[in-house]
């Protein structure tokens, strides 16, 4: 079994540097996946309210035998719950969906800039890390100035921001503010849902390495140091994602992955998106 190297995150929780997304798959064909992806050897799994999947998680959860501290669980608040009262209630909501007691990490999905709410959600989630009942909080979708504003509170510094990055789009604002900050970056869409994986860049490093192109591109991100958490409902695509510990791209191949910027941008605007 592939042992999943980790990133220790800001307040010394080992984090998976490579876990699992849910997104998108319906919740009664998420049992199965998650099941399958439990046996392929993944242990971090993905998901958030509103991906309405929660349920299917906990069942496979639930059926994996897995003792719950081998397991590093991921959901996250939504914008219609943001504010400190119905940010708790969120969480509450979340972990019966689960079947859990604590989550491993939570996240507030999106900024939604056009109100500060999400300050009053970073309170709720404060408290609850102060009570013992999740073991790391997050952000999802900041940007620079989003993390400055929360930041500025003066209380807990997020331990990750989970963002969209891909070779298309690479946000290297995002990542030097992170760093700056000792927040650990999470991609998001990590091949961009298939979309650079036909690029000649990805092309030529995975004819040279004998890899398949998604493998190239998730090596990538790990020798640059972030999370991922590629998502795939297709058994063989699930093992294929995590065999990638035992090659190295060169200096001149990452370069060439990092020409591949394009402003390619494949969900919403964080500056602008508001649900
Ligand atoms: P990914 O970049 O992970 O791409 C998923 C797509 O790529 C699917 O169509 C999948 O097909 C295909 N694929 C997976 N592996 C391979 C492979 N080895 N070869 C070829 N094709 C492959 O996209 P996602 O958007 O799902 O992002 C991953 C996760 O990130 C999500 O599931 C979610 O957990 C998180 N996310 C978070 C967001 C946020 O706002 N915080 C927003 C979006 C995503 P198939 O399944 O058919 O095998």
């Amino acid at each position: 079994m592939t042992v999943i190297p980790t990133i220790t995150l800001n307040n010394g929780v080992a984090m998976p540097q490579i876990g699992f997304g849910v997104f998108q798959v319906p919740n009664d064909e998420t049992e199965q996946a998650v099941v399958a992806a439990l046996a392929a050897g993944y242990r971090s799994i993905d998901t958030a309210a509103i991906y309405g999947n929660e349920e299917g998680v906990g069942r496979a959860i639930a059926a994996s035998g897995l003792a719950r501290e081998e397991l590093f669980i991921t959901s996250k608040v939504w914008i219609s719950d943001l504010g400190r009262e119905e940010t708790l209630a969120a969480y509450d909501a979340s972990l019966a969906k689960l079947g859990l007691d604590y989550l491993d990490l939570y996240l507030i999905h999106w900024p939604a800039p056009a109100t500060d709410a999400f300050l009053a959600s970073w309170q709720a989630l404060e408290e609850l890390l102060a009570a013992g009942r999740l073991r790391a909080i997050g952000v999802s979708n900041f940007l620079p100035e989003h993390l400055e504003k929360l930041i500025a509170v003066g209380g807990t510094v997020p331990a990750v921001n989970q963002v969209e990055v891909h070779p298309a789009l690479q946000q290297r604002d995002i990542q030097a503010a992170d760093a700056a900050h000792g927040i650990a970056t999470e991609a998001w869409s990590p091949l961009a849902q298939g979309t650079v994986l036909g690029d000649s860049a990805v092309l030529d490093a995975a004819a040279a390495h004998g890899r398949t192109p998604a493998q190239v591109v998730l090596r990538w991100h790990l020798q640059q140091g972030r999370i991922i958490i590629p998502k795939s409902v297709t058994p063989a695509r699930m093992g294929e994602n995590l065999d990638i510990l035992d090659f190295e791209l060169s200096d001149s191949e990452m370069a060439s992955i990092d020409a591949l910027e394009r402003d390619g941008r494949t969900g919403p605007n964080p500056a602008t998106f508001n649900g």
